[in-house]
């Protein structure tokens, strides 16, 4: 019986967009369905040619063979495997079985150009070089395009041929068996990935992968402010794509190690200065340490312990946008030990020149503070 031309199955121009071929099949496969049409063998004839039609023009690598070659440059078991419909069944409507049917052509292999995988590289960065950025040269082993075959993975001089168990289309049928009749799905083809092509002669260089394993050398620049967890990307250096697409992306993930007297918050810096109770008691003028060096810090007369003092845009720069973050410095009174007797002596001295009511601590700016109540309670 010799086949009629798919566009004539279907009843749409040769030029018929994907949508137009949609429709038309959608309406011919519920007129000529075997459900609405019990015992009639021609229309059960005519819907397995129209699911035939629709399964090749409705694929765009089939259809263009199919333009080029006929009947010829699609499968020639065509879709014979698609047993008759068995009886109405549980079959509960129209849904079930056009989702199988679009559900394995939705399966079909993706055979275009894809893009290559992102890749990740974890970097560690010095507290000064995430807070003021750097520049790193890096090398980073990848996947490229093998040069000796261009990435076909064929020796050169020889092509690729077509996979013999898919014929060249990337994928296979399994005709299943279900309470509706005989249904066919379409998968990958194990035998070629769904590539279509199997390397007969492999390229000496990469042994047919089309892919080598190469390092390269990468100039990054790290922007001031980073912080453990920032990410930056790389547009283009991760692995190489597949047939002709472009390549992934490098995420290269930052990781700070701690400073030996600075504590990051956000873009703040902690810092704890010890001070002698002298320094505290009569006020003195210090230098404390800061990212770039030093800074002076006034300490008043009489500050407590515990007392922060904040030197402003002196901590991290901030990533976005201008301006830094802020050093807070928490002074800490030491008390002396390993006193000389002559120290002793002169603490001795101090202790009562002071009075023993007068040496009590007072708590600044208040009358009768926590420490005044806790003194009265002593008393009597
Ligand atoms: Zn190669
Ligand atoms: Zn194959």
């Amino acid at each position: 019986m010799a086949k009629r031309d798919y566009y004539e199955v279907l009843g749409v121009e040769r030029n018929a967009s994907e949508t137009e071929i949609k429709k038309a099949y959608r309406k011919l496969a519920r007129q000529y369905h075997p459900d609405v049409n019990p015992g009639d063998k021609t229309a059960e004839e005519r819907f397995k040619e129209i699911n035939e039609a629709y399964e090749v023009l409705s694929d765009p690598d089939k259809r263009a063979r199919y333009d080029q070659f006929g009947h010829a440059g699609t499968d020639p078991n065509g879709f014979g495997g698609f047993g008759g419909f068995g009886g109405a069944g549980d079959f509960t409507g129209f849904g079930d079985i056009f989702d199988m049917f679009f559900g394995g052509a939705a399966q079909r292999a993706n055979r275009g150009p894809q893009v290559g995988s992102d890749l990740r590289l974890d970097l560690e960065l010095t507290f000064e070089e995430a807070a003021f950025g750097v520049e790193k040269d890096i090398e980073l082993p990848r996947l490229e395009n093998c040069p000796t075959c261009e990435g076909t993975g064929a020796k050169p001089g020889t092509r690729p041929a077509a996979c013999p168990k898919c014929q060249g289309t990337g994928q296979v049928r399994y005709t299943q068996k279900t309470m509706l009749g005989h249904f066919q799905t379409i998968k990958t083809c194990p035998e070629c990935g769904g590539e279509g092509k199997v390397i007969t002669t492999p390229c000496p260089e990469c042994h047919g992968k089309g892919k080598i394993r190469k390092t390269r050398k990468l100039h990054i620049k790290i922007p001031a402010g980073v912080d453990t967890g920032s990410r930056i990307r790389l547009a283009g250096e991760g692995e190489a794509g597949l047939r002709g697409g472009p390549p992934g992306d490098l995420y290269v993930y930052i990781e700070v190690r701690p400073h030996k007297i600075f504590e990051r918050h956000g873009d703040d810096i902690y810092l704890e200065m010890p001070i002698t109770f002298v320094q505290a008691a009569l006020g003195d003028e210090i230098k404390v340490p800061t990212l770039e060096g030093k800074a002076a810090l006034r300490i008043p007369e009489g500050t407590q312990t515990g007392t922060v003092f904040r030197l402003r845009g002196q901590g991290i720069p901030h990533l976005k946008g201008s301006g830094r973050g802020d050093q807070h410095v928490k002074v800490v009174v030491v008390t002396p030990t390993k006193l000389s007797e002559e120290q002793k002596k002169l603490l001795r001295d101090f202790a009562k020149v002071s009075g023993e009511e007068n040496y009590r601590p007072q708590e600044k700016g208040k009358e009768k503070g926590i420490f005044e109540r806790l003194w009265d309670s002593l008393k009597g």
